[in-house]
Formats: structure tokens, C-alpha cells, sequence
């Protein structure tokens, strides 16, 4: 480690506790936050942005939609340095079946459990203890070093949307979704789709009658398997992991003695920036061709999932490999855990992309390690809070300015 590497390191370390870095995130799980509270992201947002007022650091609520705030803090650089955006989201899936006490958070092992430790509270605690590491370490900064901990990236990234048109403006950003502490410049794009199938209903016993929209489905599962899928498998990548299509949903029908004239399939279409959004379309249309052919009583019908998005399309991501802010997490993380910063490729979607591609502040994603995102037990490594709190403090004093 370099003389220069190492001195903002040794003021960064003796900072914030590792207990100190437990027990916020703990805090965080503690208060649900998922789309089944009245209440949402509310109190999860007033409980980060006391926290963070306590410390001396300039943060406020303000509201995205009624009674739903993003948290906003900065720590002001003296103007002229590159501003560093450092995001996460305070929204988690609802519990589901849980085989664990989802909000009453417990470390054993090392591990810290319960709903959003990994997805993202986790990351989103280490985000905010890098600020105050900065903050208690009176580190100055010539960029401003920017928080934001944002509503619904579980459903609609209403939070980013409204960072995106709203600012502040940053220069480049992290989301810290769980990486198991590799750096992901690039994950795919994620489209949400209703394939509609529409047939003609009829008595069961009359079933030439009319026509099934059920049987129409079918085909259509066999067309994807057959046709869509193999060639999605075979398109050659560069940034990401390969394209895919999962069949999610299915309903159809009213009951078993009448034919189905209405089916719905969900699909989730992980798309690459190899590929275009509209050939996500152009392509499934093509399926309905061919199978209108072959049966000329075939008929569907593709939606946009609704619940999906706001105006944003949720592209892929992809900065390059060479941008500042994957040069600074690769040093940062190389002189927090003596090993080289491992690039890959995230398989989920993130808020990166609407910051990347539509506030045009190259994002990327790093977080902590774990298991069990939207599962029944989930769990963050209690041992990479420290260190990615670290990390993500000795970047913001490599892109903000010299801070020391
Ligand atoms: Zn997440």
C-alpha cells in the first residue's frame, strides 16, 4: 500500500466501529419498510435522517410522492472537486413466509439476519457510516459527497426517477446492493410483460364451440422454449450475463367446465445492451406470427407491466471498466481487504441504470456479501459492513478531493 493510500485509510478506520456499524443497520431492519406498511418508507427515511443530523451532517427528507421522502445528506466540498453520489434503497420486499423473525434482527456467526439486511439495508448502513466517517475525521473535501437513500426500487424506482429530474447532480455513483463486495459496472436491462392470450368461452361439454385461450398459452410456452429461448441463450455478450425470459405468472379461465377465453402470462425479460428494447418486443410479436399461421384462431396481445416502471425504461447498465469510479473502488477495496477489487457483472437490475443513462452520472454497484435476497432466510456478512463502509469512504476521499 502506498504512503498516500494509507494515510486517509488510518484516519477512515479508527472512525466508526464495527458495533456502531451492526447496530444502524440493525435499526434500519428493525422499522419495515415494504409496500405492505401503510406507512412505507416513512419511518425508515425519518429514522436514517435523524441518525445522520445527529452526526453533524447536512441531510433533509423530501418528499417523492405523499407521505414517501427520499433521504438526501451531503457533505459540501469546497466547489471544485468531482461530486460522488453514493445511493441505496430504504424499500424491501414484504416478508413472504420467512423461516426467520423477518424484523427483529439477530447476529450469529457473523451473520446479520432478517428482511432487507442484504437487499439493501445492509449497503445502504455502510453507505451512511461512510459519511460520518468522513464527518468525525473533519476530512475536507473539495467535491460534494452525496447520500441518498431512496423510495420503491422494489417496484417502480419512483425514488431515482425523482433523484434523476431533481438532483443533486453528481459526477459518478455507487449503489450499494450486495455484491459480495465485487465491483459491477455493468448489469442487463429488465423489461416486465403481459402476454395476453383472448379465446371464445363456451360450455365444456361444447368445447368446439369455442376456442381456448389456455391451449393458446401452451403454444406459446412451446414456442418460447423451442425457438425464443435457445437463441437468447446463443446471443454473444460483452458487459453482462446473457439475455433471458422468465415465464412468471399464469392465469386463465373461471373454472373447469367452461372454456377459457382469457389468459394472462407475466413474463420477465432480462434484455443486454447488445439488444435493442424495441427488438424485446419485435421479437415475441414474431412468435404470435408464427403461431397465427399456424392456427389462424391464435390471438395475443403484449402489454407493459404497469407496475413495473414510471417513465423511465429500465435499461441495462454499462460504464466501462476504465472509469474513474471503478479505478477508485478497485484501489479502495485492494487497501481495505489486501486483495485486488474483482470485476463482474450483477444479475439483478438497480437503480444504476437510471443514473447511468438518464442523469448521465456513470453508476455502478458494490456492496456487501450474504445470502437470500427476497427469500425465506436472509442474511448480510457482518464483517463486510466494516468494509465496505471503509471502502466507500476512502472513495469519496479519492473522487471528492485530497482529503487530508
Ligand atoms: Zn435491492
Amino acid at each position: 500500500m502506498s504512503a498516500k493510500a494509507k494515510a486517509p485509510f488510518e484516519k477512515i478506520k479508527t472512525q466508526v466501529k464495527r458495533l456502531e456499524v451492526e447496530k444502524l443497520v440493525k435499526g434500519l431492519v428493525k422499522i419495515p419498510s415494504h409496500c405492505e406498511v401503510p406507512t412505507q418508507e416513512k419511518e425508515v427515511a425519518e429514522f436514517l435522517n435523524e441518525f445522520l443530523q445527529d452526526e453533524g451532517i447536512d441531510s433533509k427528507l423530501r418528499t417523492v410522492e405523499k407521505n414517501r421522502p427520499n433521504v438526501i445528506a451531503t457533505i459540501k466540498g469546497s466547489g471544485s472537486g468531482k461530486r460522488l453520489l453514493l445511493s441505496g434503497h430504504t424499500d424491501t420486499v414484504p416478508a413472504f413466509q420467512m423461516d426467520i423473525d423477518p424484523f427483529t434482527p439477530k447476529v450469529s456467526n457473523g451473520r446479520l439476519y432478517g428482511r432487507g439486511s442484504l437487499d439493501m439495508k445492509g449497503g445502504l448502513g455502510a453507505m451512511a457510516m461512510a459519511l460520518v466517517a468522513i464527518k468525525r475525521a473533519r476530512l475536507k473535501l473539495e467535491g460534494d459527497l452525496i447520500f441518498a437513500a431512496v423510495i420503491g426500487e422494489e417496484r417502480k424506482s419512483e425514488g431515482t426517477e425523482d433523484l434523476v429530474l431533481r438532483g443533486p447532480k453528481a459526477d459518478m455513483g455507487i449503489i450499494g446492493e450486495p455484491t459480495d463486495m465485487e465491483i459491477q459496472p455493468s448489469h442487463r436491462g429488465l423489461e416486465w410483460l403481459d402476454v395476453h392470450f383472448y379465446g371464445k368461452a363456451a360450455h365444456g361439454g361444447q368445447a368446439d364451440k369455442g376456442v381456448n385461450a389456455i391451449s393458446m398459452a401452451a403454444r406459446f410456452v412451446n414456442a418460447v422454449e423451442t425457438d425464443l429461448l435457445p437463441r437468447l441463450k446463443a446471443r454473444k455478450v460483452k458487459y453482462t450475463l446473457p439475455p433471458t425470459l422468465n415465464l412468471g405468472v399464469i392465469t386463465g379461465g373461471q373454472q373447469p367446465s367452461s372454456v377459457a377465453d382469457h389468459c394472462v402470462i407475466k413474463v420477465d425479460r432480462r434484455w443486454v445492451p447488445e439488444e435493442k428494447l424495441q427488438q424485446v418486443f419485435t421479437e415475441i410479436y414474431d412468435l404470435f406470427d408464427k403461431l397465427k399461421k399456424e392456427d389462424p384462431s391464435f390471438k395475443a396481445d403484449l402489454k407493459r407491466d404497469p407496475s413495473n416502471m414510471m417513465t423511465m425504461a429500465h435499461v441495462p447498465n454499462v460504464v466501462s471498466t476504465g472509469h474513474p469510479v471503478v479505478k477508485s473502488l478497485q484501489q479502495s477495496v485492494r487497501t481495505v481487504t489486501q486483495r485486488p477489487g474483482k470485476i463482474t457483472s450483477f444479475w439483478g437490475w438497480t437503480d444504476a441504470a437510471l443514473l447511468t443513462q438518464y442523469a448521465k452520472t456513470p453508476t455502478v454497484v458494490f456492496g456487501p456479501g450474504g445470502a437470500g435476497a427476497h427469500a425465506r432466510v436472509e442474511y448480510v456478512n457482518v464483517d463486510d459492513l466494516t468494509k465496505c463502509s471503509q471502502v466507500y469512504s476512502l472513495v469519496a476521499l479519492d473522487v471528492c478531493g485530497p482529503g487530508v
